[in-house]
């Protein structure tokens, strides 16, 4: 079965490839032509991986699922959550949305948060949604070169270390996305079989 993956962003793709199974073909949009960002307006993250998904179905009728993700951080009542890319503006990046996000938690004792991350599918033009929750909290500065936009300044529970300082095997034991990831390949196995 091929499963093509819509999303451009390469640390995302290098942390599925090392989840999905031999027997799910993983594509990408490059390779059905497609070399836009999918545009993300929704106002909930269950809703821009819908959207996203559900987008390139309906351009090129393929089977297809999409991710998107969100921090949630308890003391800013789940902020940036579905913002989470463009905490600091549209001009921004991972750095400066760290900064913004370090700046708004100085002196606040609360650090919990979660990441969470919805992924869609489109099977055989029928439509599901997975869900992943990792819990942690936020460090009082960046930690690790490993991973990418938050990952340096959030520790899972139960951990020493930012996602940033873990290698990626460990990562994606835990994370958000592969828990979400474990339950689409559990879907699809039950599905085959
Ligand atoms: P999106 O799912 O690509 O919209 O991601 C939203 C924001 O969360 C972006 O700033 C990403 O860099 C960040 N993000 C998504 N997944 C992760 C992750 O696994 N670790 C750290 N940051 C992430």
């Amino acid at each position: 079965m091929k499963l093509i993956f819509a999303s451009s962003n390469k640390n995302k793709f290098i942390e599925i490839e090392r989840i999905i199974p031999k027997n799910i073909e993983l594509g990408n949009l490059k390779e059905i032509n497609f070399f836009r960002e999918i545009p993300e307006n929704e106002d909930t993250i269950e809703g821009n991986a819908t959207f996203k998904a559900k987008y390139i179905h309906s351009k090129f009728n393929i089977n297809v699922f999409a991710d998107d993700t969100g921090l949630e951080v308890q003391a800013l009542g789940g902020k940036p959550g579905v913002h989470s890319a463009r905490f600091a503006g549209n001009e921004c990046n991972s750095e400066k949305n760290i900064t913004k996000l370090l700046k708004e938690l100085k002196n606040i004792k609360n650090r919990k948060a979660r990441f969470k991350t919805i992924i869609a599918l489109v099977l055989n033009e029928k439509f599901y949604q997975f869900e992943g929750i990792i819990n942690g909290e936020i460090l009082l500065s960046k930690k690790g070169n490993n991973g990418f936009g938050y990952d340096p300044i959030f520790k899972p529970d139960g951990y020493k270390k930012s996602f940033a300082e873990l290698s990626i095997n460990v990562k994606n034991k835990i994370s958000h996305r592969a828990l979400a990831m474990k339950k689409l390949i559990d879907f699809i196995r039950k599905v085959k079989s």
